[in-house]
């Protein structure tokens, strides 16, 4: 059951735990991106220094000016919007395909969400939160990946939904390059129950396109592939997906373990439900079970495992004081309970 993870690849705002670049000299501690320094690929970046605002620096802040947004420095009176575009461009064009990124919450260059917009460069009441300059350039161009801020991660749920899509996209970049068609079965096979916790109509639509794989050119079919990939993972699994699939692990056990031990299954199934365990629970017992029977068909499924166990304990640490984390982000992020 060990498995190989592939190296995410992810773009970090440099600030944090990277270099102490903001404005006042300082870094932004992270847990998460601390820990994930030894899995992942980090392409880290700080756009205000890129651009020639210096450490430290007066801040930056949005402005809306005649309906238009502008990136302006009040304590300098320097427009910097047109800097800070032809950067994210410059910068977005020259990436290599990234999985995700791990960006500042909160700044109005960074933040992915919630960045106050201000109707003068004067001392005033914030008219509007947006996404900061850079941000919305990423969050145009790669709206169908895995993107947070470091406030976020510290929420155990968004992380766990992020760090599985991550790796997943890794392991599929990782894999597409042979072009292989078996290859991409294989892929789809282990990731089935991951799929199906996450998107049961899309796992049965990506079934179906990767039955015909040999129709298809190998281009098209990777490329569509990934797409769906993708709008499967932007979609947090619903905890009723979750049963489903624990449900449908357990069946392959049903006539293999003793009733105590498949009453035990059934609880620790009931426990999630009732929001008193965490996915991990049942899940982990359903894994044993794979590991005591040699279950061949299962051995290989990404849903026991979507990322490396050293990531699974990172501390909990809510810093968005009682705000809902899942509230004021894209679309596809479902409020509902997960694992
Ligand atoms: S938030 Fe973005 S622009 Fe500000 S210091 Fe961090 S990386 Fe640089």
């Amino acid at each position: 059951m060990e498995r190989h993870y592939a190296r995410p690849r992810v773009v970090v705002s440099r600030c944090i735990e990277f270099d102490p670049c903001r404005y006042d000299g300082s870094k932004i501690p992270s847990p998460t991106v601390e820990r994930l320094k030894s899995f992942v690929d980090f392409i880290p970046v700080c756009p205000e220094v890129e651009i020639g605002l210096g450490i430290p620096r007066a801040t930056v802040r949005i402005v809306r000016i005649e309906g238009v947004d502008h990136l302006i420095q009040p304590a300098t009176g320097r427009d910097v919007t047109d800097d800070m575009t032809s950067f994210a461009t410059r910068f977005l064009d020259s990436l290599p395909p990234p999985d995700g990124f791990i960006l500042k919450g909160g700044s109005p260059t960074s933040g992915t969400s919630n960045v106050r917009v201000y109707p003068s460069a004067e001392k005033s009441m914030a008219i509007e939160r947006s996404a900061g300059f850079f941000a919305r350039e990423v969050l145009k161009r790669f709206p169908h990946l895995p993107i947070e801020d470091e406030l976020r991660l510290n929420n155990a749920r968004i992380r766990d939904h992020f760090l599985t899509a991550i790796f997943t996209l890794a392991a599929f970049r990782e894999m597409e390059i042979s072009r292989d068609r078996e290859a991409l079965a294989r892929f789809h096979a282990a990731n089935k129950f991951l799929l199906m916790a996450c998107h049961q109509q899309l796992l049965r639509e990506m079934g179906q396109w990767v039955a015909g794989r040999s129709v298809h050119d190998p281009e098209p079919l990777f490329v569509r592939y990934r797409e769906m990939l993708c709008a499967a993972l932007s979609r947090v699994p619903r905890y009723t997906n979750n049963i489903s699939v624990l449900q449908h692990i357990l069946g392959y056990f049903r006539n293999r373990v003793t009733s105590d031990e498949k009453a035990y299954g059934l609880r620790l199934i009931d426990r999630y439900k009732a929001g008193h365990a965490t996915l991990a629970e049942p899940r982990d017992l359903l894994r044993s079970w794979v590991i005591r029977f040699q279950e061949r068909s299962l051995m290989d499924q990404t849903f026991f495992a979507p990322y490396p166990f050293e990531l699974a304990d990172l501390p909990e640490d809510i810093t968005e004081r009682g705000r809902d984390v899942w509230k004021d982000r894209r679309p596809p992020v479902t409020r509902e309970r997960t694992g």
